[in-house]
């Protein structure tokens, strides 16, 4: 029988490391310190190690993680802050939701990543953050960026969410991971995302002492000291088990980020005579961890590959149908955002996961070349 082909295989990868997720969940169980038990800080350092930042604050999922960069900055109603509209909703969402103002701006139509040349002509006198989004796997741009919110006195809050992983390289050489690169990182371990957990989970991520310390206060009800409200804050935490499973999970992380990178490359020397779509473009500052694999298709025929391939069970995704500045919610006419609009009509992701196998990734590429052969 032919296997089931799926977006993501979340069971064959605990499959393969059962006994160590096994082992570290009894363990929190039969210690049963369910909130704050030592794998949470056990964890935050060994993160804390892997991306190089000084320090690393576990939360409840990465919209959190959002939320409580913008609180901890101190942004007050109405103070605009950049974002993509071509993201994940939570990126503007937390701006909104906190009385500031989203704006949106146009992003790079190789990478699809945040762009300076769009942020550059959306500051205002009361732009005070620019959140880029580290889209699909690898980074954004990010020396310009830093340089400009450097001049003109912004915060940057990256969301790292779909990135963690990844290299950024400045142009003197230097290299940091994403997350690590702006005033805040922020982070998510939704299960589908590269680091994963079994359940709802999120990190910020800074390198300044102060603002480590209002991030932890904010995502503690405001306190420092037990039942003392400091300023406003959240209830937002890492479950005890979840930080347990990540603990082992982020010993695989680097071999899963080249099982993903492999799978990416395959695709690419699968589909690079097939004439009706675009390969994902890397960009050279950056690595690549592919938490999606995105294809561009050409000549309008996105929606028509996308069911010719469900029809044949090779399950797609399209990441993301409507750009935010289109959306019910966050209308704002944001005229001249032709890129995202394009790329909402365009992009199809294919399956990606740590489990690809040369057989399926053949199957799936056979049927995509055969759908343009037509
Ligand atoms: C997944 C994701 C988030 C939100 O993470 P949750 O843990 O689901 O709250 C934010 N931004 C981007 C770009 C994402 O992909």
């Amino acid at each position: 029988m032919q296997q089931k082909i799926q977006m993501v295989d979340l069971h064959g990868q605990y499959m393969k490391i059962k006994a160590e997720i096994d082992a570290a969940i009894a363990e929190v169980i039969d210690s049963s310190a369910f909130i704050n038990g030592p794998a949470v800080g056990r964890f935050a350092s060994a993160l804390a190690q892997y991306t190089g930042a000084r320090h690393v604050i576990p939360c409840g999922n990465g919209t959190d993680a959002l939320q409580i960069a913008l609180m901890a900055l101190g942004l007050k109603p109405g103070d605009e802050v950049i974002v993509p509209a071509f993201t994940y909703v939570a990126s503007a969402e937390v701006i909104a939701l906190l009385g500031l103002r989203p704006v949106m701006v146009d992003v790079d139509c190789d990478t699809f990543n945040t762009d300076i040349r769009f942020i550059e002509k959306a500051i205002t006198p009361r732009t005070r953050a620019i959140i880029p989004v580290h889209l699909f796997g690898q980074s954004c741009d990010m020396a310009p960026i830093l340089d400009f919110a450097a001049a003109h006195g912004l915060y940057v809050v990256e969301d790292n969410a779909q990135s963690l992983g990844a290299v950024y390289t400045y142009p003197d050489g230097r290299s940091r991971h994403t997350g690590t690169l702006g005033h805040i990182g922020c982070t998510s371990f939704f299960p589908s995302k590269n680091l994963g957990c079994y359940g709802d989970g999120g990190a910020l991520f800074t390198d300044d002492d102060a603002l480590a310390e209002r991030i932890r206060m904010t995502a503690n009800h405001g306190q420092r000291v037990k039942y003392h409200h400091d300023v406003i804050g959240c209830n937002s935490r890492l479950d005890t088990m979840q930080a347990a499973v990540l603990e082992v999970k982020l010993r695989h992380l680097d071999e899963y980020s080249r099982a993903r990178r492999t799978a990416a490359h395959r695709y690419n020397a699968l589909l690079r005579g097939v004439d009706g779509i675009e390969l994902p473009v890397e960009a050279s500052f950056t690595t690549h961890v592919y938490h999606q694999y995105t294809v561009k298709v050409k000549d309008g025929r996105r929606d028509a590959l996308k069911e010719y391939l469900a029809s044949r069970e090779i399950p797609s995704m399209i990441y993301y149908p409507l750009p935010l500045h289109r959306q019910k919610a966050y209308a704002c006419g944001g005229a001249g955002l032709k890129i995202a609009e394009s790329l909402a009509d365009s992009v199809l992701s294919l399956p990606m996961h740590t489990e690809l196998t040369v057989e399926v990734q053949e199957r799936i590429a056979g049927e995509v070349a055969g759908f343009f052969k037509r």
